[in-house]
């Protein structure tokens, strides 16, 4: 359940309906919102006396929530979040523009790339510093080198670093470096993992497992909200089917339906959704007019020498061109781009 405080209730009140909560033995997070604070109620509430709550000083209503992933679900929180990362901003109707190489490969390449995906108008840099690789023979980034040298971007750039951590003993040395974490597919349901980023305090990318439903890749979110890290963006990078025509198949659809469901941002990844650079640009301007919250697109340099994902990295000229059309259906929806 959710006890919804009145608007001039004091935090004082709120946190006094939260002890009461909490002597009943069960959890309570508190939901500061624009308009009003909410105590969302964590664990089997339903033979607890919702009632007696009711009469507490400050509270304006209880309400029982219906979907399992509570404090993801837009019944705990109806507005959108909106998260901030530098120049970066994704959702609430900013579409966040992040770019740049699968790997990090090298100096010249991380600064090189950042700077072209700057000028076409990105505001975050992607790149793996731990990657995630099929085949243990495959390139397996340049680890903490890789770090250092996203930092050493941004600070020449501005632009926010968005990069993968892989296992929670690295939580710690990403948190150094990066400005935003990203939860990769193959570690959507890697549960210690997703606890040890909700204890940190920068924002997490959680990009959906290849077989993962809706309801999964909710409470996989819920797994890191519940450990008070609020900050969660779920991305949409494409799931396995039957087709064999793309990498993976990106169903667009997730976005209404993930933002009929949950108050966090929603982001899309064109490059791993198909897999091949010539369908990214068309799936980036469907991006926008889904209303998605933002895109993460593979750029680099040189894509036939790329070490990781060549075939589905755009050339910096083509991000520019794609980000241009992007921007004008943006203006026509009423989009911020960032
Ligand atoms: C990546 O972003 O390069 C990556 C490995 O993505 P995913 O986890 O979606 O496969
Ligand atoms: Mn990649």
């Amino acid at each position: 359940m959710i006890i919804v405080m009145k608007q001039d209730a004091t935090r004082e009140m709120a946190e006094d309906v939260a002890r009461r909560v909490e002597e009943m033995g069960l959890k309570t997070h508190l939901i500061v919102g624009e308009e009003r604070t909410v105590v969302a109620v964590i664990g089997d509430d339903r033979r607890k006396d919702r009632e007696k709550f009711e009469s507490c000083a400050g509270v304006d209503s209880v309400v029982k929530i219906l979907a399992e992933y509570k404090l993801a679900s837009r019944e705990t929180k109806a507005e959108p979040s909106v998260i901030t990362a530098h120049d970066l901003k994704l959702g609430g109707g900013n579409f966040g523009v992040i770019a740049g190489p699968c790997s990090v490969e090298s100096e010249e390449q991380i600064l090189e790339t950042a700077r072209l995906v700057k000028a076409a108008g990105a505001k975050g840099l992607r790149g793996g510093a731990f990657k995630p690789r099929t085949s243990p023979y495959s390139f397996q980034g340049m680890k903490e080198e890789g770090l250092k040298l996203l930092a050493a971007a941004r600070e020449e750039t501005g632009l926010a670093v968005v990069t993968e951590v892989m296992t929670p003993h690295h939580v710690d040395l990403v948190c150094e470096y990066a400005d935003i974490l990203q939860i990769g597919a193959r570690n959507m349901q890697n549960y210690h993992l997703l606890q040890a980023v909700g204890e940190c305090h920068k924002p997490i990318m959680l990009k959906r497992g290849a077989s993962a439903t809706m309801d999964e890749f909710l409470l996989a979110a819920e797994y890191i909200l519940d450990q008070g890290n609020q900050q969660v963006i779920m991305c949409e990078r494409g799931i396995r089917t039957f087709e064999s025509h793309t990498r993976f198949t990106l169903p667009l659809a997730s976005v209404a339906y993930l933002k009929s469901k949950t108050h966090l941002p929603v982001v899309i990844d064109p490059s791993h959704g198909t897999g091949h650079a010539n369908l990214v640009p068309s799936m980036c301007s469907a991006s926008v007019a889904v209303k998605a919250d933002g895109i993460i697109v593979e750029v680099h340099p040189d894509p036939a020498n790329a070490k990781s994902d060549g075939a589905q990295s755009l050339t910096p000229a083509v991000f520019e061109q794609t980000i241009q059309e992007c921007s004008k259906i943006a203006e026509v929806l009423g989009l911020t781009m960032s």
